[in-house]
């Protein structure tokens, strides 16, 4: 097959690929800007907002390929996956035997999900489109799932599960550590014990299409889900009720047991207090479960599945082979501050990518959707920047981590360094919180905010985005500066 030449060349569908290449056509309307993806449908980010300087927020829809196409008549979007990189010969090969020459390259191929127990019919990761639906499909059948993981699509999950018991296994002292600490856990935890809001709080973003997927067969390396995932999924199983969930704290999964394995180890299963109809009570030990979790304090659980949520692992395996990338702990492409791989001409951004540079000291990399929409922009600028030999500065939006969700139908916005990564015991926190209405945190060093986690409605992210940014010493005004009768608005402005 003929090699084509392609100057400017993006590997993956999802949101990092997408903006760069979008990016770049805007820049060089003249060039072809190919866009490599293995997934049919492409994700692009529509409606987006400003909401602080350092944080936006945006809907996003998945789309066919034509569509992106028409937007930008320079953008070539092929549909199958890279199979291979030859670095030395600045080609790229696909699965499908074509050939590519690029003068640069931005690797955007995501990451999938870190299961415990890979290759095990029962355990489930979530990650894109298809993966969702295999979920839903089989917890409409469900009694009893078990969650693993304390991230956000654990955290997600938990509070959207319906109509099922839900074992949770969190390793850490609290719930949702990898986005807030022990007192905002707190804040949360009645949540998991009420019946959910009628009318839910705004949603965190509004538009994700997904039915386009639905009339597909064949399985494929799709992009990761994203904003409100879950919404407009029935995530409810068989029974008639809300939340049932059940928290074992500081212990991992030990081993997962298929039923058979279970028998011959001629132990009862634990049970939980349960809600769920009397021939599914499990006292009695009677009830048969396809699977089973040992856990590391002991406790070993039946369930009919179980959903792994753990982490991901960025997709770098068919770019390695003969190539000289750098590779970070987390197994991710170590990226310069100009989103540059250790391979000459070759870029990477979003979930993929490990950020090697040093990072302002109010921001952190985590695989996030905005982050992902962000790399991919400004790898983008830096591939003009290379290419036309110009100077380019690192981007404001990595100057302040500043990250807007929404967890157990709370709206949720966190700065800086919110959990006190990283700093000395010389830092200091600052409480209020109102149970059932907001829980305000900030993180105070030397006098100066340098984190905050704001959950609720607070109206406060605006005014501390700048007390973060602009490091103002604010020793003098004490613990009044989250005093709840001051408008803390009008005292800074
Ligand atoms: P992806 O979206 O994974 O896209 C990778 C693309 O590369 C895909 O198109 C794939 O087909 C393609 N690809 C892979 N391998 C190859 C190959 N060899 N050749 C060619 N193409 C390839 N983030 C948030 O900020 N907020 C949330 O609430 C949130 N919720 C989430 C919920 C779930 C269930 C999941 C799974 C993730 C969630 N995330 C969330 C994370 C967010 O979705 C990711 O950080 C983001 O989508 C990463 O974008 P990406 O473009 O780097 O990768």
């Amino acid at each position: 097959m003929a090699t084509e030449r392609a100057k400017w060349l993006v590997v993956g569908g999802g949101i990092a690929g997408v903006t760069c290449a979008e990016q770049l056509a805007l820049q060089f309307m003249e060039d072809d800007v190919f866009l490599l993806t293995a997934s049919p449908l492409i994700k692009a980010a529509t409606n987006v907002r400003q909401v602080l300087r350092t944080l936006e927020e945006f809907d996003v829809e998945e789309k066919e390929s034509s569509i992106l196409e028409r937007q930008y008549p320079n953008i070539r979007v092929i549909s199958s996956a890279v199979r291979e990189i030859k670095a030395e010969q600045q080609q790229v090969i696909t699965e499908d035997g074509r050939r590519y020459t690029y003068d640069r390259l931005c690797l955007c191929a995501g990451a999938r999900p870190k299961l415990i127990n890979d290759g095990n019919p029962y355990v489930l990761g979530i990650r894109d489109t298809d993966s969702a639906k295999t979920f839903q499909c089989r917890l409409a059948k469900a009694k009893r799932v078990v969650i693993v993981g304390n991230g956000g699509i654990a955290l997600e999950l938990v509070y959207e599960i319906e109509g099922c018991e839900v074992i949770w296994a969190v390793k850490d002292k609290s719930i949702g550590n990898t986005f807030f600490d022990a007192g905002a856990a707190q804040f949360l935890i009645p949540q998991l014990s009420s019946d959910k809001a009628e009318t839910p709080l705004a949603c965190k973003r509004t538009k994700y299409t997904t039915e386009l997927l639905s009339e597909r067969k064949e399985p494929c390396l799709g992009s990761a889900l994203g904003p409100d995932w879950h919404e407009g999924m029935n995530l409810k199983a068989a029974k008639e009720f809300s939340h049932c969930v059940h928290l074992e704290m500081e212990c991992e999964v030990q081993r997962v047991l298929l039923s058979d394995e279970f028998k011959q180890l001629n132990v009862p299963a634990h049970t939980v207090p349960h809600r769920i109809a009397p021939e599914h009570s499990a006292t009695s030990g009677i009830v048969e479960w396809p699977v089973y979790v040992e856990l590391t304090n002991g406790k070993l659980y039946g369930c009919d599945f179980i959903i792994s949520a753990t982490g991901v692992v960025p997709n770098v395996e068919p770019f390695l082979p003969g190539n000289n990338f750098d590779v970070g702990e987390d197994g991710g492409l170590k990226v310069d501050d100009h989103m540059r791989t250790s391979v000459p001409n070759v870029y990477a951004a979003g979930d993929i990518c490990t950020a090697a540079w040093t990072p302002s000291s109010l921001w952190q990399q985590m695989r996030l959707w905005t982050q992902a929409r962000q790399m991919g922009w400004y790898a983008a600028k830096c591939m003009v920047a290379d290419h036309l030999g110009e100077k380019i500065e690192m981007d404001f939006c990595f100057e302040l981590f500043a990250h807007v969700t929404k967890f157990f139908n709370y709206k949720v916005i966190l700065l800086g360094k919110y959990n006190a990564q990283g700093l000395a015991l010389d830092h200091e926190l600052m409480l209020r919180c109102t149970k059932g209405h907001e829980y305000v945190k900030v993180v105070m060093q030397n006098g100066r905010m340098v984190g905050a986690v704001l959950i609720g409605e607070t109206d406060l992210e605006e005014t501390f985005e700048n007390l973060i940014l602009n490091q103002m010493d604010l020793s003098a005004y004490g613990v009044n500066l989250l005093d709840p009768n001051i408008d803390i608005e009008d005292y800074f402005d």
